[in-house]
């Protein structure tokens, strides 16, 4: 068997392209979710791939997480950090819960996934470490202060570790997606999504969730051992970082 991946919000949307895109890379895949049971199992259905059920935001439950998931595949030794949400409004309105969710599941959840694994992967001296961020990271975003400070915090994380992880062989990365075509997409109204975004999107649409996981696989690979401390932008050139 190949190496031994775990996908944070694996189960559906980016994080369901990104599992299978490993598995068919030859790698045993783990894919966690927070509490959507039921599109966890059908993916686990259509994908055979088994899903796990903690929030990222509690320190204790990815610690006991990863280690059902080395006692089933065996070590981690490729994570990818990719659960992930939004909780957006204008400044004056956020409320400090919105704020403080935010920086939960999208910055906490990363120290917590990372610090469970980072041990393990010094000894062995071999990992691969791969936080999906966002474009609205890179460059802020109307109504999304708490995201955006959340993704760019990513960013930070990601190069200060990858310093430190360098010498023992583990390499930490980010990407840094777009506009992509998940469910969160449908929502937005045809008018709103033919004159507002896709005009602001040089190569004329959205991005889709399998075009980002390719970005990872090539950063979770053998082959990019020399890739570290990198922002992978896949954004249609929107953002020009
Ligand atoms: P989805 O909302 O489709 O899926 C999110 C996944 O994360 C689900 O599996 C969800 O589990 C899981 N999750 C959410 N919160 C937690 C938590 N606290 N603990 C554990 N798991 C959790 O997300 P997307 O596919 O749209 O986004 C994936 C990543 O890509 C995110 O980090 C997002 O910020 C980033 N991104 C997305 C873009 C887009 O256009 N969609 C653009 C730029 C960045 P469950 O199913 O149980 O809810």
């Amino acid at each position: 068997m190949g190496r031994v991946a775990l996908v944070t919000g694996g189960s559906r949307g980016i994080g369901a392209a990104i599992s299978t895109a490993l598995k068919d890379m030859g790698c045993s895949v783990a894919a966690t979710y927070a509490g959507n049971d039921e599109k966890a199992a059908a993916f686990t259905a259509e994908t055979g791939i088994k899903t796990y059920k903690w929030n990222v935001a509690d320190y204790d439950a990815c610690k006991d997480g990863v280690a059902q998931i080395e006692a089933d595949l065996g070590p981690v030794e490729i994570l990818i950090n990719n659960a992930g949400i939004t909780r957006d409004a204008p400044f004056h309105k956020m409320t400090p819960q919105q704020w403080h969710e935010c920086i939960d599941t999208n910055l906490n959840g990363v120290f917590n996934m990372t610090h469970n694994v980072w041990g393990g992967m010094r000894e062995r001296k071999f990992g691969r470490i791969v936080t999906i961020s966002s474009i609205n990271g890179q460059k802020g975003q109307f109504a999304q202060a708490n995201y955006a400070a959340t993704k760019a915090g990513d960013i930070g994380f990601t190069k200060s570790l990858a310093q430190e992880g360098a010498r023992a062989g583990i390499t930490v990365n980010i990407v840094a997606p777009g506009y992509i075509n998940t469910e969160m997409m449908s929502t937005i109204p045809e008018k709103v999504m033919n004159e507002v975004i896709l005009p602001q999107i040089p190569v004329g649409r959205l991005g889709e969730a399998a075009e980002i996981a390719r970005a990872v696989c090539f950063l979770a690979s053998d082959d990019a051992g020399f890739v570290t401390g990198s922002t992978l932008s896949a954004n249609g050139g929107q953002y020009l970082a």
